[in-house]
């Protein structure tokens, strides 16, 4: 089968229990299907990523036993393609002049990751007195089933969003010059071949978005997995702005062996080194999986602390 996958973190801060989830629920899928593993630091957002972080990540996944295929990609290095493809989408883009301030005030309803729906003020034309800040991608009008994206998650199940009117025209160039995570995700997955995404739950409210781009852009779909995301004692989704433990890198295997838990994976033993770890994984991942690649639900464990 040809599988290339990837694990694309954003270098805002060092792996975290919940990034390390995602990282082996990718890890354990490539190498399950005999696949390609790909990294990509996703350092578009350049304000938010601190010198260092980046190459301490590439060093705990190299600690943790996890190596990668072929050459590290960077996203601050990949600009001119996301210019190029953004001037492929021609008429579908648009400059807007609204602020956040004046689209949350519109209230014309929160999509599902908590962002105000775009209400389209600048689609026919920048607004009177405004002047053009970010760039905009149209989304089909409301009742076109071109704007209505479905797709089957191999976790997740089926899932389906109504982009007019769960998400609106979206950001593909924001006011601060970056490009937006969704052009340059599309950009690189189709780039680099990706046949398939597996990543955290977070992310699944963007796939629609990203899979509308990859129709815009004429570039292949790719299979998806969203793993559960970690949350702390209250719910809330791991990260460095809740307070998300880095990663113990004195003690990999304890650290692998409480992800692989999270997954619902079976290991035996336990295993006394990382590469014993990974050896057996790889099987209890294969033992997740049905035939036609979707995973088994979860059996009933304790979460991960
Ligand atoms: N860079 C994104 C993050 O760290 C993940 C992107 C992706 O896997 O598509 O949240």
């Amino acid at each position: 089968m040809n599988y290339i996958g990837r694990f694309a973190p954003s270098p805002t801060g060092p792996l975290h229990r919940g990034s390390l989830v995602a990282a082996m629920a990718s890890y354990l899928d490539a190498r399950a299907h005999g696949g390609k593993w790909l990294v990509r630091i996703e350092d578009i957002d350049e304000p938010r990523c601190p010198p260092g972080v980046a190459e301490d990540i590439l060093a705990t996944l190299a600690a943790f036993g996890m190596r990668w295929d072929g050459e590290v990609v960077w996203q601050s290095r990949r600009k001119h393609l996301y210019e190029a493809a953004f001037a492929r989408l021609g008429r579908w883009v648009y400059p807007c002049g609204c602020t956040r301030r004046e689209i949350a005030d519109s209230r014309i309803g929160i999509a599902a990751d908590g962002a105000a729906v775009y209400p389209g003020t600048c689609r026919h034309g920048l607004a009177p007195g405004k002047t053009a800040r970010a760039s905009r991608v149209r989304v089909p009008d409301a009742g076109d089933p071109a704007g209505v994206i479905r797709f089957e998650d191999r976790w997740m199940g089926i899932v389906s969003q109504q982009l007019a009117t769960e998400v609106g025209d979206f950001v593909l160039k924001r006011a601060d010059g970056f490009w937006a995570y969704q052009l340059a995700v599309v950009v690189d997955d189709a780039d680099q071949g990706i046949t398939h995404i597996v990543r955290g739950a977070d992310l699944l409210d963007s796939t629609p978005r990203q899979i509308y781009l990859q129709q815009l852009l004429e570039a292949p779909t790719p299979s998806y997995l969203h793993v559960p995301v970690v949350t702390n004692e209250i719910g809330e989704k791991l990260s460095k702005q809740t307070g998300a433990m880095a990663l113990d890198t004195e003690a990999p295997l304890a650290e692998l062996l409480r992800a692989a838990q999270f997954l619902g994976l079976q290991i035996d033993g336990p295993p006394d080194s990382v590469e014993a770890f990974w050896t057996v994984a790889v099987t209890a991942w294969q033992m997740r999986l049905r035939l036609d690649g979707t995973v088994l639900p979860l059996p009933a464990i304790q979460p991960a602390q």
